[in-house]
């Protein structure tokens, strides 16, 4: 196998290492891939890095570089279907769910393809006639970009698209579970003429190829979306050469509904808010907040609609949710679960592995709803990310807005109600990165997506997306240049 690349070729691992890939919907093999270790990792660092100081990448124009992106773009809708299904072989993800992501991978690209030379910096008034002074971006060099599994691809074209535009090289580390889509868009770069050494690609274990990426010396910038916890180690090892770091971490996310809510939409969309890819989604509304008067009847809607959610592979038709990501995955998300009960959560549905006819073969959890909860419960504070809704009460506008956020984490949110003053109000007042008001789940490559406190540091997409990728550099220049004589001698 062949799958590291890195200078323009595809290599086996150093250490010859082979990794299966199982779909965890059904255990069956997908593919078996290279498994990289510490020495591919440097191999490739050398190689991004050789790109970026040796190399006529950076000096490319950004249009040049934006009509590249356009290309991969138009690439990968010739490619849609291969991806989707290589994306849903690997996730365990509904086939229509796969192809959605593709569609928003291509629209990422398009936008940074679009938005290609549209900022070229700013001049500054000196108030000089003798000077001038320039504010420009430049790439900020080498960027190592590691990724999840929930999402690969667009979590993947959120960091590739800006990092290339602003002129950068990056070596991309996928999660080890989910590397298919990773290795079809290495291919589509290839093809598109990207130098090499540009792109790389190191498949393997986190701890093994993603440590050495985050604290190598010869990377500038490190871009993560993972776990809290990797992500604090990520951050530590990236400080130890005070690289720049984005990292997205994650959430969770309340969902606030008021009683004067159209009752029947914000039921609809509470079961999405986090049963959509079994709530394996960092911006899942895992956390419904409803109103005291509303609780009784809005709970038990939920419930019964929470019931009938249909369970099945990716290319079942039928299966409106799938499984999660593997055995360990499913092992947390039932502890988190086990604890909440303890702690004196109402378990209205749901509460275990769901194992019916083919079922069995995967890592199926049946939609969960815990009521009662507070958030002094840990399963009101951690992401169990899985299919695992905790329905907490408010009293009024102030005590949703105090709930909401009581949390270390501050990715997303959403209010439900037909007040839009009170909606804007509340949207104002929580800490989270994005507020849908009447809605769950929308966003656009032209708007920034991250988090408040711990759910990250810095922005992907929109423009904050793109400076990620750029350092700033103030250009001055004396027209009129002579001597000064602050010093006498
Ligand atoms: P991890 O944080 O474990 O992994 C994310 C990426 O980091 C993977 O590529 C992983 O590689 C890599 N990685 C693991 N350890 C290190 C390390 N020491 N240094 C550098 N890179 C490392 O997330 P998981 O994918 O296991 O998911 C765990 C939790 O993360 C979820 O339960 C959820 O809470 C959260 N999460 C949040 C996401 C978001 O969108 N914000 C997305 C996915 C998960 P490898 O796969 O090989 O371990």
């Amino acid at each position: 196998m062949s799958n590291l690349y890195i200078k323009g070729q595809w290599l086996e691992a150093e250490a010859g290492g082979l990794r299966e890939i199982r779909c965890p919907a059904d255990g069956t093999l997908v593919a078996t891939v290279s498994e990289g270790t510490r020495p591919d990792a440097v191999k490739a660092i050398r190689a991004a890095r050789g790109a970026f100081d040796q190399g006529t990448w950076p000096g490319t124009s950004e249009r040049e570089r934006g009509a590249l992106l356009l290309r991969v773009a138009d690439l990968l809708v010739r490619d849609k279907a291969a991806a989707a299904r290589a994306e849903s072989l690997d996730t365990g993800k509904r086939l229509v769910e796969a192809e959605y992501d593709i569609d928003d991978v291509v629209s990422c690209f398009r936008y940074y393809g679009g938005i290609a030379g549209t900022d070229a910096g700013r001049v500054i008034d000196t108030g000089r006639d003798d000077a001038i002074s320039r504010v420009v971006h430049e790439a900020v060099g080498v960027c190592a970009l590691i990724t999840p599994w929930n999402y690969p691809l667009m979590q993947t074209a959120w960091k590739v698209a800006p990092a290339l535009l602003a002129g950068n090289t990056f070596v991309l580390k996928p999660s080890e579970l989910t590397p298919s889509t990773a290795i079809l868009l290495m291919h589509v770069l290839q093809e598109v003429g990207l130098p090499a050494g540009v792109a790389n690609l190191v498949l393997g274990a986190g701890a093994e190829v993603g440590a050495v990426l985050a604290e190598h010396r010869d990377v500038d910038m490190v871009s993560f979306t993972g776990g809290l916890e990797t992500g604090r180690s990520v951050m530590s090892a990236a400080a130890l050469s005070v690289k720049n770091v984005a990292l997205e971490l994650g959430g969770k996310n309340p969902n606030i509904i008021f009683a004067d809510a159209d009752f029947d939409t914000a039921v609809d969309f509470a079961l999405t808010a986090v049963f959509l890819h079994s709530g394996q989604v960092c911006s899942a509304g895992a956390r419904l907040l409803v109103q005291d008067q509303l609780h009784d009847r809005f709970v038990d809607e939920v419930v019964r609609r929470a019931e009938l959610i249909r369970l099945g592979g990716p290319f079942d038709e039928s299966a409106e949710s799938g499984t999660l990501i593997s055995a360990a995955h499913l092992e947390k998300v039932a502890s988190y679960v086990k604890e909440g009960l303890a702690e004196g959560a109402v378990l209205r549905c749901g509460g275990s592995r769901a194992e019916a006819g083919e079922l069995a073969k995967g890592f199926f959890y049946l939609p969960t709803v815990l009521d009662e909860c507070h958030t002094g419960m840990r399963v009101v504070q951690e992401e169990s990310f899985g299919p695992v809704m905790t329905v907490e009460r408010f009293t009024d506008e102030d005590d949703a807005v105090r709930l909401a956020n009581d949390t270390s984490y501050g990715l997303a949110g959403a209010v439900w109600t037909q007040d839009a003053g009170k909606a804007q109000r509340v949207a104002g007042r929580l800490r989270h990165g994005t507020i849908w008001i009447n809605d769950y789940h929308p966003y656009v490559a032209q708007a920034e997506w991250g988090g408040f406190k711990q759910s990250g540091v810095g922005r992907e997409l929109g423009q904050a997306g793109l400076a990620e990728y750029r350092e700033t550099k103030h250009i001055w220049q004396n027209t009129r240049p002579q001597a000064q004589r602050w010093f006498s001698g």
